[in-house]
């Protein structure tokens, strides 16, 4: 297993530089030759450029989301970064793909990180600039215009979903300069040397880039608003487009593939205006991680797997919400925490969570939720326990997470923190049993004696901290159980109706 794994980040490794290096070529080609060579290896230069920025990069996402998947789910679920790169998947197809095929517009990408990011959309609107007199003989008016309509559009989806979803939208899902890439390749980065945080000290020097990137591109962008609107202003446009672009080139482009080659993926996200703009944004939208202190272990796993160096653990200590501005909403957290401790959320996902409880009220319809209901009435026939409606929502919505197909099962067993010597008498005369083990922080190993007698059990054990794939087989033949613990953190006291 650790060999395949291997040979899979070695693949990784291999395509990032190769992605490195074709892109230093191009930029190189395209920004320094192309200017000076013949019409015909101009035009070879540009078809090349366009087919490695859409073709080459999409191929490459896909292969390599492909690739991370297979690395990393043998560290925990995946939920949250199967989202990340089907998301990355779907963007490139939509702006690399797709949309300059239905336009007829091969550099869309130039339109997909909203303002203040990069004035060049709005040098589209100065026919005097030389991007647009280096564009208006391909495009014509129709295709600037097109170009621009689809930059609204997609700046309009950036800010709504980030106020909906949090800065994930734009940063996990969205990103085709950054993001993509430290998700892609986040198994392979660093190139050179090991994986490395943040320290306290680089942060501080980050968050003063932040600000800094933050003025200077809102001063390019406001620069072109007033140059556009005829007001008279310092400069030169073509020193401005030269000066932002060698801006782009040096501090942006080259810094980011350094911090690939180097340090970490997300080196750049720590300063990127764009990633400022959504940070903001994303606090009006309530973005979070939720803790839960009486779950944390304390293994600091969410620490070691944040890509912003995030001290997630500390905030989980103290049961708090990481409302971190740094916050790239990638859920590596999430998925990595063995206890289910971290969940994300903004003010919108919450609603959608309590309308979605709601609905899955309704269970009917639902081969889980069928199994769970036939199973609370078995279990208060036989005058076993009674288990209320708000857990068997609470386990049928984690069923489905876990996706438990079709059991069939006459016994629960939950159990949270106590004992069963806590617990009350839970001998039953010979029923007949299909076992089901809910835990919440227990191995099944770690679970109270469930003695059973020639059981009739088809085993199922559900629990928080472990994906269905990695439990025990605990198939057994004909078994007949005698035993059903329900527990949660409240005494048996305080529990309402369990009484067997
Ligand atoms: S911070 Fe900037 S570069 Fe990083 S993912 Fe977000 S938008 Fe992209
Ligand atoms: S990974 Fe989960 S259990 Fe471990 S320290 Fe972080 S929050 Fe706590
Ligand atoms: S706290 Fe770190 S690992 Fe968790 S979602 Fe935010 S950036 Fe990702």
């Amino acid at each position: 297993m650790v060999k395949k794994e291997m040979v899979e980040v070695r693949i990784l490794k291999i395509i990032l530089i190769t992605y490195i290096l074709l892109c230093l070529a191009i930029a190189g080609l395209n920004y320094g030759y192309a200017s000076h060579a013949s019409e015909k290896v101009a035009n070879f230069i540009n078809w090349f450029w366009h087919f490695y920025e859409n073709w080459v990069k999409t191929i490459f996402i896909i292969i390599c989301s492909y690739l991370t998947i297979k690395i990393v789910k043998t560290q925990g679920r995946l939920a949250m970064r199967k989202r990340n790169l089907i998301g990355f998947i779907i963007t490139a197809l939509v702006v690399h793909i797709i949309g300059p095929i239905l336009l007829q517009n091969k550099e869309l990408y130039f339109f997909t990180m909203p303002l203040p990011w990069t004035s060049t959309p709005l040098q589209l609107l100065y026919s005097n600039s030389s991007f647009y007199q280096s564009h208006y003989p391909i495009w014509g008016t129709l295709g600037i215009t097109t170009a621009l309509i689809f930059y609204i559009c997609f700046s309009i989806l950036v800010i709504v979903g980030t106020f909906l979803f949090g800065r994930r939208w734009q940063c996990s899902t969205l990103c085709l300069f950054n993001g993509f890439a430290s998700e892609i390749f986040e198994p392979a980065i660093p190139l050179i040397g090991k994986s490395k945080k943040i320290t306290p000290r680089k942060k501080r020097l980050f968050l003063v880039l932040r600000w800094i990137f933050l003025i200077v591109a809102l001063f390019f962008t406001l620069w072109w608003v007033l140059f556009l609107l005829g007001v008279t202003v310092p400069g030169d446009f073509k020193v401005m487009s030269k000066v932002e672009s060698f801006k782009y080139l040096t501090t942006e482009l080259l810094m980011a593939m350094f911090f690939w080659v180097t340090f970490i993926g997300r080196g750049y996200c720590n300063y990127c205006p764009v990633g400022t703009i959504v940070a903001i944004i994303s606090k009006i939208a309530g973005q979070k991680i939720n803790t839960t202190n009486t779950k944390c272990i304390q293994c600091s796993k969410c620490n070691k797997a944040c890509p912003m160096s995030i001290n997630i653990k500390e905030f989980a200590f103290t049961g708090q919400m990481v409302k971190d501005i740094n916050c790239v909403g990638c859920g590596h957290c999430v998925d990595i925490c063995p206890t289910k401790t971290l969940s994300y959320s903004t003010n919108f996902l919450e609603k959608l969570h309590t309308i979605n409880k709601k609905y899955n009220k309704n269970y009917k319809n639902n081969e889980s939720n069928l199994f769970l209901e036939v199973m609370q009435d078995t279990l208060v026939e036989q005058k076993l326990c009674n288990i209320t409606d708000e857990v068997i929502d609470e386990y049928a919505v984690e069923m489905l997470d876990e996706k438990v197909e079709d059991p069939t099962v006459d016994c629960i067993n939950v159990t949270t923190d106590k004992s069963t010597d806590e617990l009350p008498d839970k001998t039953v005369e010979e029923p007949i049993v299909d076992c089901i083990d809910i835990t919440t922080d227990k191995s099944t190993d770690e679970l109270p004696d469930k003695t059973v007698e020639e059981p009739t059990v088809d085993c199922i054990a559900i629990t928080k901290n472990k994906s269905t794939d990695e439990l025990p087989d605990k198939t057994m033949e004909e078994p007949i159980v005698d035993c059903i613990d329900i527990t949660t953190d409240k005494s048996t006291d305080e529990l309402q109706d369990k009484t067997m």
